[in-house]
């Protein structure tokens, strides 16, 4: 939460973009198809967009293929100048930020204090990082046997199609664009079809940046058209996807059957959040309760198994539920609001059926459970109890506000219980004793690990899973692995010198 109240939002009732971005221009979709956005917090039709599907993506890869050609603008740019422009993004974003941050609330429902304290920021910090390292991108020389001089280059991967969710809009796309373009690639985005108003704003900015024309081409519309048409394009060298694993799947297989496109994923989780006996219990409650009610329980690492230490078990649940109580749901404009709605009808009644069955499976409905007002998408903060590491609410991606919370003994079975699951994106620790928190920390499947914390992201720290969790690792260092090729040069010399 913040010190400082955020500026009053602005918002236009009828944005501004709801075109194709391709070029630096804006195009009607080639099937004169639109599709309409919503207000999660209404339910009401904010505004219709352009829907692209293959047709759209066939024109947007020519274009990166062209700004990618050998001799254009992009290619021939200096490093430090791609930095610069992508720089000059991030002061836009930030010159924009009340705007973005208000129109990322109206499209995704999430608090408009999230959006400006959170979800904005992020988006700036992630560019900043990446602009910085353009020009720091380097080979190797090797010292090869014989009469050689062996260098490397780390080239751009070429043409990356990039395929986001609903839940971080502007984030995601920021993630995924800072290093794609430090590295000097070409971009072909598709946006989450729920939310896609930020991201259209964003490629406007893009153009007043002055990226040449093609370099970022950004499409609204459909996963099973439009996203299906990136991942199984001839012309297109790497996909980036976030989103469920189910869908990740799909596109690791449309890549092995087309082209072999490079794919990174980013994918579901069912992360452990372990609560010892020794853990100040206000900081864990808050842990927990952040952990899993973040962003209306919609992050792929939500704290969605909470594991609790029997000594502290009946207090904890006592607290929790409380905390859970008092969290204000309501309108996303509101600042006092902590959560706002869940993005549409379909999660809404995914979220409520698992509710039913967590009830059903013989967890203890301790809060929450019910809808909130008439309209809109909004869902109590609940709390199962009693819940058993086999059931269904605790193997199973919810993606809404759903606490469940696990006894456990000792630490024998712990990690082993912690580790039984698909997934292995996250898993945290809240303890005084640093022997626990290594011991977890070195055990655990999880791609990141928080140690009295939850949920910290940071440009330079790499994030992603192990096992169904994903594949490859996006921000940092690590993440530009995913955006360059490598190649190895071997020139004959006629004297060699150690
Ligand atoms: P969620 O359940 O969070 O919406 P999805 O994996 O369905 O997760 O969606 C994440 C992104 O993947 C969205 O942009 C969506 O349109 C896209 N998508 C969905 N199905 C496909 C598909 N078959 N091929 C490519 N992209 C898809």
């Amino acid at each position: 939460a913040a010190n400082i109240p955020p500026p009053i939002p602005v918002w236009e009732q009828t944005p501004k973009y709801t075109q194709i971005f391709i070029n630096n221009e804006w195009h009607n979709s080639s099937s004169g198809k639109t599709f309409a956005t919503y207000n999660p917090a209404t339910g009401k039709k904010i505004c219709d967009v352009q829907e692209g599907d293959k047709a759209d993506v066939d024109k947007a890869v020519a274009a990166a293929k062209e700004a990618f050609k050998l001799g254009s603008p992009w290619r021939k740019m200096d490093a430090k100048e791609r930095g610069r422009l992508i720089y000059k993004l991030a002061d836009l974003v930030e010159r924009d930020a009340v705007y973005l941050a208000s129109l990322e609330s109206y499209d995704n429902g999430k608090p408009y204090t999230a959006s400006y304290l959170v979800d904005i920021p992020g988006v700036v910090s992630v560019l900043r990082y990446y602009a910085g390292w353009a020009d720091k991108i380097q080979g190797k020389t090797i010292p090869v046997s014989g009469k050689f001089f062996c260098y490397t280059r780390h080239e751009p991967v070429g043409v990356v199609g990039q395929i986001i969710p609903w839940n971080f809009p502007a984030m995601m796309l920021g993630w995924k664009w800072g290093p794609a373009l430090a590295c000097g690639n070409t971009i072909v985005m598709k946006l989450a079809e729920q939310t896609p108003l930020t991201g259209l704003y964003l490629a406007a900015l893009t153009k007043e940046a002055g990226f040449p024309p093609g370099v970022i081409n950004v499409i609204p519309g459909y996963g099973p058209t439009a996203g299906a048409a990136i991942s199984n394009h001839p012309d297109i060298n790497k996909v980036a996807f976030t989103g469920s694993t189910e869908v990740g799947k799909l596109i690791l297989k449309a890549s092995a059957e087309t082209n072999l496109k490079r794919v990174t994923l980013e994918l579901g989780g069912k992360s452990p959040l372990i609560i010892f006996s020794d853990a100040d219990l206000d900081h864990a409650i808050q842990t927990a309760h952040d952990g899993i009610f973040f962003n209306q329980g919609q992050c792929c690492t939500a704290a969605s198994r909470t594991f609790v230490a029997s000594e502290i078990y009946d207090e904890f649940i006592k607290r929790a539920k409380a905390k859970a109580e008092k969290r204000s749901v309501g309108n996303p404009f509101d600042l006092k609001t902590e959560q706002g709605p869940q993005i549409d009808d379909e999660q809404f009644k995914k979220i409520l059926s698992y509710i039913d069955i967590g009830q059903k499976e013989g967890a203890k409905l301790v809060c929450g459970g019910k809808t909130v007002g008439s309209e809109g998408y909004f869902i109590q903060p609940t709390i199962f109890a009693d819940v058993k590491e086999n059931m269904k609410i605790a193997q199973e991606e919810i993606f809404g506000p759903v606490m469940s919370v696990i006894k456990f003994d000792s630490m024998q079975d712990l990690v082993e219980k912690a580790n039984n699951t698909i997934y292995g994106l996250a898993a945290a620790v809240v303890t005084k004793d640093l022997d626990k928190a290594l011991y977890v920390a070195n055990h655990i499947r999880a791609g990141t690990v928080w140690v009295n914390t939850y949920n910290n992201a940071d440009p330079a720290a790499p994030f992603g899973g192990f096992k169904q969790s994903g594949l490859g690792r996006e921000l940092g260092e690590y993440g530009l692995e995913a955006y360059t090729e490598v190649k190895t040069v071997f020139i004959a010399v006629p004297e060699k010198n150690s």
